[in-house]
């Protein structure tokens, strides 16, 4: 469904990508794990069209998707839950979703937002508080809650779980799961590793913006390399 062959992306010259490929199917939960600065937030970001790639390309279910920006992006179905929520902090939360339908005629945007308050009762409990008055994990749900608006059929999430408390980690990873079984295709960048390896289907290892390791979410979980390298105990990936 998603196809990624040979992507090379930079910030002027600094290259940040430097030849990632990898396929990704629809209803599978795709992890990017590696140490900070590996690329995984900018594979993200390109995956999400706000940075166009120097080269390789980018297809979304057969389509060529390589030159076009989030707009045209999020038209076909590709959602962005960026890293610091980035919720408008001075609408209210039914306002933040009404965002996310932009695109969407009054009947779809209406429909859409009740399917989320159903997924959230907490934001149905809380439509007309500002989203900046929200905690942190109900503002991470109202950002998840804010790209599914779009009725996405990928959705990117940066960093799922950073600076939760963990009950909200555990709600965050339900709607996650619930997202998965209803068919969409989930790229995950998680701090938490661990919590990344428990749930993703598919595993990429990221290196200085390249791929060094690339398997199954229980291949990863079995493999010392990287339980050691990423869950703390003995020496690096292997390729
Ligand atoms: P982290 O876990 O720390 O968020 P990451 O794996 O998401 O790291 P990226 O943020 O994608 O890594 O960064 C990849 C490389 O690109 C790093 O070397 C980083 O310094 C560089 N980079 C990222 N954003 C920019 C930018 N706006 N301008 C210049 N270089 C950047």
């Amino acid at each position: 469904m998603l196809s990624v062959q040979n992507l090379q992306c930079s910030y002027g010259d600094i290259l940040a990508l430097h030849d990632l490929s990898f396929e990704a199917r629809a209803g599978e939960i795709f992890a990017l794990i590696g140490a900070n600065g590996a690329g995984k937030t900018t594979t993200i970001m390109a995956l999400a069209g706000h940075l166009l790639p120097r080269s390789g390309s980018i297809h979304l279910g057969g389509d060529d998707v390589t030159s076009i920006g989030p707009r045209g992006r999020l038209a076909r179905g590709v959602a962005l839950v960026p890293e610091g929520r980035r919720v408008f902090a001075d609408l209210s939360v039914e306002d933040n979703l009404t965002v996310g339908g932009h695109l969407q005629s009054l009947a779809e945007l209406k429909a859409n937002r009740d399917n989320v308050y159903t997924t959230f009762p907490r934001l149905a409990e809380r439509r007309s508080q500002l989203a900046g008055s929200l905690s942190g994990g109900e503002q991470q749900m109202l950002a998840i809650g804010r790209a599914v608006m779009a009725c996405p059929t990928v959705l990117l999430v940066d960093e799922l779980s950073l600076g939760l408390m963990p009950k909200m980690v555990d709600e965050c990873y339900r709607v996650i799961d619930t997202l998965k079984d209803q068919g969409l295709l989930i790229m995950l960048v998680e701090q938490s590793t661990q919590r990344a390896l428990d749930v993703a289907d598919q595993v990429v290892v990221m290196e200085s913006g390249r791929s060094s390791w690339q398997g199954s979410g229980l291949e990863a979980r079995q493999n010392p390399s990287i339980v050691g390298a990423y869950l703390g105990t003995i020496e690096g990936p292997e390729g």
